[in-house]
């Protein structure tokens, strides 16, 4: 595609990153039959080529944003379909990401859905503030119905809906210290405790940590580590994104000083893409840039690290149908498709791929919040694809898909993670019925 920016724009290193981007594209439209608010809504503008387009116009002109881009980007999913079936690889997501940044700094919202998204911003990336809100929703739940009669509440509707009625236990295992592997030692790791999953399910990192310690991986839990920033990076707050970047920067590097790690693991999807790509968010940063590098090459989701380990024979074979849902973060944000489900089926289990696995589940971080009209059709899209397979349960492994999923989804819905570590020799996941589960020893 040409560009027609000046020199002078060119100086600034982020527009001069997204011309490059722009340059690459060449209008051939791959990328519309994927995407899934194409899908949905059938207009150009809701597709990534028309995406494109109005963001070259908006950075071009150097204008700022103006309602109708703001509509069209802030219906992407950033589920980065597009990427995957781009053939002149095209880096949508860092495109995605510089509009964003764009739009929050020139573009005034309206009044409650500037609100929403502080609260949100200020509330899902800490624990303890997202604990303390999800008590509360318990009050909101019977006026459902009446905010979603009011268009600018139904965000608040649709936090309200996706609000679990109960909230597990604080969980002692995200607590910073170390886990000692057993028997001979395989690996040294640093896990990321996260935010909203350490508070929605901490048994997904409870049952990483107990799978890798009896696999005779140490597994750090480092001090000062907490949310990722992919949250407010997909708001177009970067300077808040990069606050979360630099701390946990800063966390993980003290634990490869003190002791060494072979990977910075991570349980939900959402979060890897982007601590990987914390080397490009940090790159004109001279005190972090190197470090960053050296923490998103760490960086690798649980199934990616357990595949290269030498993995002992499982102790259970279940034989159990299981749905494999790939999270978009998954499949197209870290290209992570084959070994989940290598390691379920060597784990016993006999796994189906549902149809339309490359469209979202329309969770995408708080697009089910901010966007919950879309959202919803593609949920339903999703649930019906996986409950055609005939599978007993879903496996998947981005928390965000597993509380979207599960919303709508007659069967028990799981992290991949709990999965395999009941086929090594762990507790049945919670949920799962015993008949569903019974292993074939
Ligand atoms: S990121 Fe997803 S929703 Fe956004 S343009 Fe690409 S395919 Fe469409
Ligand atoms: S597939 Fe790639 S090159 Fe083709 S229109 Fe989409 S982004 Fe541009």
């Amino acid at each position: 595609m040409q560009t027609n920016f000046s020199a002078a724009q060119l100086a600034d290193p982020h527009v001069a990153e997204s011309e490059k981007i722009l340059r690459k594209c060449v209008h051939c439209g791959f990328c519309t039959a994927t995407c899934p608010t194409y899908v949905t809504l059938g207009n150009e503008l809701d597709s990534p080529r028309g995406r494109i387009y109005l963001i070259k116009d908006m950075l071009e002109n150097g204008r700022p944003a103006d309602k109708e881009i703001v509509t069209h980007i802030d219906r992407c999913l950033s589920c980065l379909a597009c990427m995957t079936t781009c053939p002149s690889g095209v880096n949508y997501m860092h495109l995605v990401d510089h509009a964003r940044a764009h739009i929050q700094k020139t573009y005034k919202r309206p009044l409650l859905d500037r609100l929403t998204r502080t609260v949100l911003a200020f509330v899902l990336p800490y624990p303890s503030r997202f604990r303390a809100a999800l008590k509360l929703a318990g009050l909101g739940r019977p006026f459902i119905g009446l905010f979603e009669k009011l268009p600018a509440l139904k965000p608040v509707a649709a936090m309200l809906r996706l609000a679990p009625s109960s909230i597990p236990a604080v969980s002692a295992m995200a607590l910073p210290g170390v886990h000692a592997g057993q028997g001979t030692r395989k690996g040294r790791v640093a896990i990321l405790t996260g935010c909203a999953q350490s508070v929605l399910d901490p048994a997904i990192n409870e049952t990483t940590i107990s799978l890798l310690t009896r696999l005779g991986v140490e597994v750090v839990v480092p001090e000062g580590e907490g949310c990722c920033g992919a949250l407010v990076h997909h708001m177009g707050r970067e300077e808040a994104a990069l606050a979360s970047a630099r701390r946990n920067v800063d966390a993980w590097t003290r634990a490869i000083d003190q002791g060494g790690l072979d990977a910075i693991v991570i349980t939900a999807s959402g979060c890897g893409t982007t601590i990987k790509d914390y080397g490009f968010m940090l790159r004109l940063d001279p005190a972090y840039a190197e470090k960053a590098a050296r923490v998103s090459a760490l960086a690798k989701d649980i199934t990616e690290y357990l595949a290269g380990l030498d993995l002992p024979e499982p102790l259970r074979k279940p034989g159990t149908v299981v749905a494999y849902h790939s999270a978009c973060s998954m499949q197209h944000g870290q290209k992570i498709t084959r070994q989940p489900k290598e390691l379920l089926a060597r784990a016993g289990f006999v796994v189906r791929e549902p149809r339309e696995g490359h469209l979202c589940c329309g969770s995408a971080g708080s697009y089910n919040i901010l966007q919950p009209e879309i959202s919803a059709k593609l949920r339903d899209r999703k649930v019906k694809n996986i409950e055609a397979t005939g599978a007993e349960i879903v496996a998947t492994g981005n928390i965000g898909c597993i509380t979207q999923i599960a919303s709508a989804a007659k069967l028990p819905v799981v992290h991949t993670i709990k999965l395999l570590d009941w086929a090594y020799g762990g507790p049945k996941p919670e949920g799962v019925s015993d008949s569903t589960m019974v292993a074939a020893e």
